[in-house]
Formats: structure tokens, sequence, C-alpha cells
């Protein structure tokens, strides 16, 4: 790979780790907002817009130390990156949605749309915490403030985002930075074996494997053996990661994991992490 700079990547990191949950910050937005389908992960059906039964009137909930058992496992895999707070305080100026029925419908609305900024947030840090080329890291940079700049607008100009529009670009640089980093980092592997994207490798016995930089874009590992693999630099986007073994596999440097996938997945005190990834409370 040409034109690598030895460039400062802790202005990425920074912004990555600390995009973080903060509950205390919020009105139970993932618990009112997000309309939930009855299944493995949720007890029971909630429409959008309707508190969880579950919710108490200080927003935190009544069965948080069980939920597991209780059938809520998807509430401990969930994850908003702060966006939660970020509308509650701060695009509603800390005004709670129970004080009247337009304000909360225009809140919950909002929600998945700051939501969504905020894993695009997420994902470009990431990628300017990488050493990439200096055209790549100047597009990012700039990706970067754009949707910085969208988070702090208004709610009903929130809700005129074009998502869909706004995903593009930011995709297309994602993609450079996968490339320029597995290219960079693992070059003597076939270029047809790193390119898995959308696999189907749900269930496949893979521990050990030495899968480094392999692209596992929007691929499907539920329930894979990944047990001691070696999964450095692989693109995890839109991977599902639901009960893979990642016991004793080294994550530490994957592309684009989260906190969801991670929580997600089955692991233990010996599964590598990215520094920006929690180690989730249920892994023994
Ligand atoms: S069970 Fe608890 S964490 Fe899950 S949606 Fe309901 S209140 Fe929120």
């Amino acid at each position: 790979m040409s034109n690598l700079t030895n460039r400062d990547t802790s202005i990425g990191t920074k912004i990555r780790e600390s995009l973080q949950a903060d509950c205390q910050n919020c009105f139970g937005l993932c618990c009112t907002a997000l309309n939930i389908v009855a299944s493995s992960d949720f007890a029971m059906n909630k429409p959008a817009g309707k508190p969880c039964s579950n919710l108490k009137d200080d927003y935190s909930c009544q069965i948080h130390s069980k939920l597991r058992v209780n059938g809520f496992k998807g509430c401990t895999v969930f994850d908003c990156l702060g966006a939660g707070q970020q509308v509650s305080q701060v695009t509603f100026k800390g005004q709670d949605w129970r004080q009247s029925r337009i304000h909360a419908d225009k809140m919950f609305q909002v929600f998945p749309i700051m939501e969504q900024l905020y894993e695009m947030i997420a994902y470009v840090a990431e990628a300017l915490s990488y050493q990439v080329d200096n055209t790549l890291y100047e597009q990012l940079l700039v990706q970067l403030e754009q949707l910085q700049q969208a988070t702090e607008l208004e709610a009903d100009a929130l809700l005129t985002l074009d998502i869909v529009a706004i995903r593009m670009p930011v995709n297309a640089l994602l993609l450079k930075t996968s490339e320029q980093i597995r290219t960079h980092r693992v070059k003597e592997k076939a270029s047809s074996k790193l390119n898995q994207r959308g696999a189907d490798w749900m269930g496949k016995k893979l521990q050990g494997k030495d899968l480094r930089a392999t692209d596992l874009r929007g691929s499907y590992l539920i329930a894979a053996n990944l047990q001691g693999a070696n999964l450095r630099e692989v693109d995890f986007i839109g991977a599902d990661l639901r009960d893979a073994n990642l016991r004793g596999a080294d994550l530490s440097t994957s592309l684009f994991l989260t906190q969801m996938q991670i929580n997600a997945a089955q692991g233990d005190r010996s599964t590598k992490l990215p520094s920006y990834i929690k180690r989730p409370a249920h892994w023994k």
C-alpha cells in the first residue's frame, strides 16, 4: 500500500471510545420508542411509542439484574452508543417525554434517527483511528464533521434527514478503509480466501482458524464455533454473531466490531477485544 502516513490516530480512538450509553441521562428511550416483537430475545410484543411494562417511573428497569432469565436477552444486547442521552438532553433539552403526547411522539421518532447517526459516527471515528492514506483520512474527517453537525440539529430538521442517502458515502469510505487496512496488514493470503462477504457460516466449526483480514461483512456467523480463532483485521460490519463462540478468540484489532455484536455472542475472559468494546457482564 502506498501513501500510508504515520499520522496521529488518537482523535478517532478517543471519539470511538467516548461513544457509550449513559442511561442515567436518558428518558428510557430504547425501552419506549422502539417497536419490539416477541421472540427468544424479548418476552413480549411492544409497539413503538409504548413504554415497556418493566420501565419504572425513574426510567430504570425493574428486572435489570434478571433480564436474561426472564426472557429479555435482547435488552442486554442493545447499545445506543449515546444517542439516547443526546436526544434527551440536547435535542429536547432535558424535557421529559411524559410532559406531552406531541412532545413524546416527536422524541420517539427522532431517537431511531439519532441512533443511526451515532452508529455511523462510531464507524467513521474507528476508521480515523487507523493509518489510512492522506486522501481517505481527509474524507473521513469531513464526513465525521458532517455527521456530528447532524446530531446537533433541531428535532424537526432531524426528522427530514434522508438516512439512506447519508449512509451511502459513509459506506463507501468504510469500504475503502477496510480494503486499505486489510491489504496492508496481511499481504500473503490469497484474495479469494479473504473475500467472504455475506458468507453463511452458521454453526460452522472454525475453532483455532487463522481468519486474519477476512472480509466478513454481512456474514451469518450465528452459533459458529470461533473458539481460539485469529480474527484480527477481520471486517465485521453487519455480521450476525448471535451465540457465536468467541472464547479465547483474538478480536483485538478486528474492524468495525460493535458492542451489540459482542453482547450477542458468547465469550469469556480470554477473548481479546478492541479497546472500545466492554466485556459483557453476562460472559462467564
Ligand atoms: S425489560 Fe427493562 S431494559 Fe428491557 S425494554 Fe423493558 S424496561 Fe427496558
